[in-house]
C-alpha cells in the first residue's frame, strides 16, 4: 500500500510560493498513484502532482494531497529507427540527456534549467528560442495519463487527437501524467557566439538575425540602449569555452548579488548596475561550443520573479519600443536585467501560447538579492498591459494576474480545453487555487 507523509513542506525553486499539503506521496508504480486518487476520491481531497517544483507561480501548489513523481523516471523504451523514446513522467531532464547521449539521441530544443521534469515542462508550455522550433510539448508524439477516476487514456496524433492537442499543454489539470514518447533528433553540438549591439540595431535588422542564426535570442539591458546578441548553430567543432569567461561569470554574479541588494535601498543605482555589468561581462565577443544540451541549459543564479508574456512574432519591435519608453517616462520604476527576448515557431495545442501563430516572447525579472523582495508592483502592471494591449499571452508557469475572461479571450480554443477538463475532472480534483482562476 502507498505511503503518504503528513508536515511536509513544498516550496518552489525560488522560494516565492509554498505550501503545507494534507498528505506527501512519492508513489513508485501506476498502481500506487491508482490508490492515491482512490483515496482522494472517498475522502473528497483534491491531487496536485509537482514535478522539479520549478515553476515560479502558486501553479504546482495545494494544500490536499500531493504526488511527486520523482520515483518514476525510468526510461522505458528507446526506438534508434524513428528516433524515439518513451520515459516515465517524473525524469528530471537532467537525468535524460546523459541517457540520450548513450543512445546518440538529443531533444531538438530545450529551456534553460534541467532539474525539472519531463511532465511539468510540458504541463506549462515551457519554450525555448528559435523561428523554426515549437515549444517543448511539439516534441511529444503520445503520452498516457490516468484520469481522476483511475483510467488510463493514451493518446497521440493518431488516437485521440482532440485529448492530444489538450494534454500537450495540461496545466497539470486533466490528470496524472504517466510517460510520455518524445521526438528527438541525432545527437548534435552547437556553438554559441554572442556579441554585443543595440536595441535599435536588433529591432530593425529582426528578420536578418533570425535568418542567420538557428537559436537566436537576445538579452536586452534595461535603463540602456545595451543588447547582448545570441546565436546558436549547429557546429562539427568540438568540445571549447573560455576558462575566463567562467571567472567573470562567478565574480561577475557574486558582485551582482551584492550591488542588487544595496540597490533596494537605493533603487536608482539600478540602472547603473546594469549598464556596468554589460560593460564588465557582455561588451566583448565570445565563443564556446558544447554537447546541444550544454549549451542550450545555463545557470540562472539567484532567486527571481519572472513574467514571459508570448506576442505574435510581428509586433516584437512595437512591443520592445513601447517597454522602453514607459520605462524612460516613469524614472522611479526599476528593472533588473536581462530581458530576455525569444522566438518560436506557432503550433495547434489548445493552451499554448504560440497557438496559431509564431510568436515572441519577453521575459522580464526581478532578482531577489539575498532573498529580499524588490519592488515590482508598478513595472508588473505596465509590462502586463502592454502585452494585453498587443494581443499577448502569458507563459503558465510563470507570474501572471489573468483570469479566466483573459483566457477566454486569448485562446480561441479555451472552451474546447474546458469541456475536455470538466469531462475527465467533472469534480475538480486536480484544481487548485492558481487553476481556479484559470478555469472560474
Ligand atoms: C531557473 C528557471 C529557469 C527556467 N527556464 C525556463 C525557460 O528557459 N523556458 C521556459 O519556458 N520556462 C522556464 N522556466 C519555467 C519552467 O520550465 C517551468 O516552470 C516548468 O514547468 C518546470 O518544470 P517542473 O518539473 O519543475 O514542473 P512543476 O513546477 O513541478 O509543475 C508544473 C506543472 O506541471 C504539473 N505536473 C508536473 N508533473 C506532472 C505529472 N506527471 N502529471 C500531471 N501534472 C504534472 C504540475 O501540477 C504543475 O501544474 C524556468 C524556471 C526556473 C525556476
Amino acid at each position: 500500500m502507498v505511503h503518504g507523509y503528513k508536515g511536509v513542506k513544498f516550496q518552489n525553486w525560488a522560494k516565492t510560493y509554498g505550501c503545507s499539503p494534507e498528505m506527501y506521496y512519492q508513489p513508485t508504480s501506476v498502481e500506487e498513484i491508482r490508490e492515491v486518487l482512490a483515496l482522494a476520491r472517498q475522502q473528497n481531497k483534491r491531487v496536485k502532482v509537482v514535478g522539479g517544483g520549478h515553476s515560479p507561480s502558486d501553479i504546482a501548489c495545494t494544500d490536499g494531497f500531493m504526488i511527486h513523481m520523482g520515483k518514476m523516471n525510468r526510461i522505458l523504451q528507446v526506438d534508434k529507427e524513428k528516433n524515439q523514446v518513451t520515459v516515465e513522467a517524473g525524469i528530471l531532464l537532467a537525468d535524460l540527456y546523459p541517457q540520450l547521449d548513450k543512445h546518440g539521441l538529443a531533444m531538438s530544443n530545450m529551456g534553460a534549467v534541467s532539474e525539472v521534469t519531463i511532465a511539468g515542462v510540458i504541463g506549462s508550455g515551457t519554450h525555448n528560442t528559435g523561428i523554426n522550433h515549437g515549444i517543448l510539448s511539439t516534441q511529444v508524439v503520445s503520452l498516457t495519463l490516468m484520469t481522476a477516476d483511475g483510467a488510463v487514456v493514451a493518446c497521440s496524433k493518431s488516437n485521440n487527437e482532440e485529448l492530444f492537442q489538450a494534454a500537450q499543454v495540461h496545466l497539470g489539470c486533466l490528470g496524472v501524467v504517466l510517460s510520455l514518447t518524445l521526438q528527438c533528433v541525432p545527437q548534435f553540438h552547437l556553438q554559441e557566439t554572442t556579441f554585443p549591439s543595440t536595441l535599435k540595431e536588433v529591432l530593425d535588422n529582426l528578420d536578418s538575425h533570425l535568418k542567420k542564426s538557428e537559436y537566436f535570442r537576445f538579452h536586452w539591458f534595461p535603463h540602456s540602449e545595451n543588447v547582448r546578441v545570441i546565436y546558436q548553430d549547429h557546429t562539427n567543432k568540438p568540445a571549447s569555452s573560455s576558462a575566463s569567461w567562467f571567472w567573470d561569470y562567478a565574480i561577475g554574479f557574486y558582485l551582482l548579488e551584492f550591488l542588487l541588494w544595496i540597490s533596494t535601498f537605493l533603487p536608482c543605482l539600478v540602472g547603473w548596475i546594469n549598464r556596468c555589468f554589460f560593460r564588465l561581462l557582455f561588451s566583448v565577443k565570445r565563443e564556446s561550443s558544447n554537447l546541444s544540451h550544454k549549451i542550450f541549459s545555463y545557470e540562472c543564479l539567484f532567486q527571481q520573479h519572472v513574467q514571459d508574456w508570448a506576442i505574435p512574432r510581428e509586433k516584437t519591435k512595437e512591443v520592445l519600443l513601447e517597454l522602453k519608453t514607459m520605462l524612460e517616462a516613469h524614472p522611479k520604476m526599476v528593472a533588473h536585467y536581462p530581458v530576455e527576448v525569444r522566438f518560436t515557431k506557432g503550433d495547434d495545442i489548445l493552451l499554448s501560447p504560440c497557438f496559431q501563430r509564431d510568436s515572441c516572447y519577453i521575459n522580464i525579472i526581478m532578482y531577489r538579492p539575498y532573498g529580499k523582495d524588490v519592488p515590482r508592483l508598478d513595472y508588473w502592471l505596465a509590462y502586463e498591459a502592454i502585452m494585453k494591449k498587443f494581443g499577448g499571452r502569458p507563459h503558465w508557469a510563470k507570474a501572471h494576474s489573468c483570469t479566466r475572461k483573459d483566457f477566454e479571450h486569448m485562446y480561441p480554443a479555451f472552451p474546447k480545453f474546458c469541456a475536455i477538463r470538466e469531462k475527465l475532472d467533472p469534480t475538480g480534483m486536480f484544481l487548485n487555487a492558481y487553476l481556479e482562476k484559470v478555469f472560474y
